[in-house]
């Protein structure tokens, strides 16, 4: 079989969450997503709170949450270095929802003491760690 995979690796400030070869990956890109294949072109994405998904070689698709950063593509290694990443399986879908509904919460009031900018953010990665765990509903 031809090897048509890459080394996928995810790192934040806290631990390297993983690496693995990956056959197809989609990264949530700051203007849109991103996908990558094998001899993708070298390349640094600015990245924003979302979902990043890839295929294993076994072709299971894996979900996790992720929140900004970058990722760089170089010679089929690619590296995506974020403040925070959760693996869908180890999501805390009560604690995303309590975030979810304390953000929303905060930018209902709209009272003096919020700080708008922390509340929309904590909501996105409310809703990114929601959607990676196959929860999230409008
Ligand atoms: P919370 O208000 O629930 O703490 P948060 O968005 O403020 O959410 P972060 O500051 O982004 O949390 O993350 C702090 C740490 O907790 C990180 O290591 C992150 O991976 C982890 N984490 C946050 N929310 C969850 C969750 N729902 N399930 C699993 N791990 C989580």
């Amino acid at each position: 079989m031809a090897d048509n995979t890459f080394a996928l690796e995810v790192i934040t400030p806290e631990k390297i969450l993983f690496r693995d070869e990956a056959q197809f990956a989609v990264v949530p890109e700051i203007t849109g997503e991103l996908g990558v294949l094998k001899n993708h072109a070298p390349v640094l994405a600015a990245l924003k709170t979302g979902v990043l998904r890839y295929t294993d070689t076994g072709g299971t698709v894996h979900k996790m949450a992720v929140n900004g950063g970058f990722m760089e593509v170089v010679y089929n290694e690619v590296k995506v270095l974020t403040e925070t990443a959760e693996r869908a399986e180890d999501i805390d879908v009560a604690r995303a929802m309590a975030a979810r509904d304390r953000a929303m919460q905060r930018l209902q009031a709209r009272d003096d003491g919020v700080n708008v900018t922390r509340a929309e953010a904590a909501l996105q990665r409310s809703i990114s760690r929601l959607k990676a765990a196959g929860k999230y509903q409008q």
